[in-house]
């Protein structure tokens, strides 16, 4: 078992207190968007001899990670952990499936496009599933709405709607991102103006395009933003977010867990490259509501997916727990704290786990546990 040192990614959209108040850190004054636990070569954790994790990984993989992981996903740790903080929205996204990225990514380096180049879509060739649990009420876009129902808040903001209608989404979808600058600038425009008179039953949608226009003026992100389900997780409440699926994070502090892959297609809310064919060709246009996760189990509650790359479960410790070995694992302490192997670890702490170790932690503690989903 080792203790973890996490480093921080201070994009712009973070929160200045949320992960320093995890860490029992002063706040900086500067962003904390993300605190990143795991083997990720642009950012791995380091041990308390300094060693990063991913080069104590390389040093015996068969132990740390075990039999299981070596033989389905090679020398690597499967996930990569997270505490996300925003206290803007991020961009609207979507991830590639495992076949979509092999082939984009076989593309790109056949091109020689630059892994660093601002307009790359592959970084790497793996899929990004991706599950986020709520620390605070937690506000995402997930997953497009019923049509019917956007035909109706399009409608009340005075939009035309007959492609949506005649088209469905994805015709829709494609006609709006295709627009010319000009034409996209003005149906923006009329979009948020409506937006001042909230529409019955959508107000919620209606200050969020306020508010979207205030961070991102005229980004034609607004528009695909008020096709997709607006959710309120509440602290504990997770959302899994499957290949295909268009969603943005807008606000609040949340555990992620994923697959190891950076893997994103914008599709707009931000000024990074938004490459709309290939958006097109990963999205998954299937409408209706958005499947809210919630904790099966005591003691260990767990959040089932699909993803074998990564397993989610928080653990409520009251006393005495033992791990069995088999995979590796990495935890994080959220409240609370426990002893294990001598060492005491609190609030905002962190260990790694080696495949081979059977580890027994004793004390009061809420934990999150992260783990391959084999
Ligand atoms: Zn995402």
């Amino acid at each position: 078992m080792e203790a973890l040192e996490n480093r921080v990614q201070p994009y712009a959209w973070g929160s200045l207190t949320a992960i320093p108040s995890l860490l029992g850190q002063p706040p900086t004054g500067s962003p904390q968007a993300e605190l990143w636990l795991g083997a990720h070569p642009s950012a791995p954790s380091t041990l308390g001899n300094g060693v990063t994790l991913d080069s104590l990984l390389a040093t015996s993989p068969g132990t740390l990670l075990g039999p299981k992981v070596l033989a389905r996903f090679g020398p690597r740790l499967p996930f990569l952990l997270k505490v996300l903080a925003a206290a803007q929205p991020l961009s609207l996204q979507a991830h590639p499936t495992l076949a979509q990225a092999k082939a984009g990514y076989a593309k790109e380096e056949a091109a020689d496009v630059p892994r660093s180049a601002p307009h790359r879509n592959y970084k790497d060739d793996n899929h990004k599933p991706e599950i986020i649990c709520a620390l605070t009420d937690f506000h995402a876009l997930c997953g497009f709405r019923r049509v019917a129902d956007s035909v109706r808040l399009f409608k009340g903001l005075g939009l035309d709607t007959s492609v949506l209608e005649q088209h469905g989404l994805r015709g829709y979808f494609e006609h709006v991102m295709t627009l010319p600058p000009s034409a996209r600038g003005a149906l923006v425009d009329q979009l948020v103006d409506a937006s001042r008179s909230p529409v019955p039953g959508f107000e919620a949608e209606c200050l969020l395009a306020q508010r979207l226009s205030t961070a991102y003026p005229r980004d034609i992100g607004i528009v695909g933003a008020l096709l997709l389900n607006l959710v309120i997780l509440k602290p504990g409440e997770a959302l899994y977010l499957d290949a295909g699926n268009l969603h943005a994070y807008l606000e609040g502090t949340g555990i992620e867990l994923m697959a190891n892959s950076d893997n994103v297609l914008r599709g707009g809310l931000t000024p990074k490259h938004v490459d709309v064919p290939e958006l097109l060709s990963v999205l998954d246009f299937r409408d209706g509501p958005p499947h809210v996760l919630r904790p099966e189990g005591e003691g260990e509650a767990t959040y089932p997916t699909p993803a074998p790359d990564f397993r989610l479960s928080r653990l409520t410790l009251d006393g005495e727990r033992t791990l069995p070995p088999g995979l590796p694992q990495i935890l994080l302490v959220t409240e609370g704290s426990f002893e294990a192997q001598g060492q005491s670890f609190g609030r905002g702490r962190s260990v790694f786990i080696g495949a081979d170790e059977t580890v027994t932690l004793r004390g009061q503690a809420t934990i999150f546990r992260a783990t391959p989903g084999l």
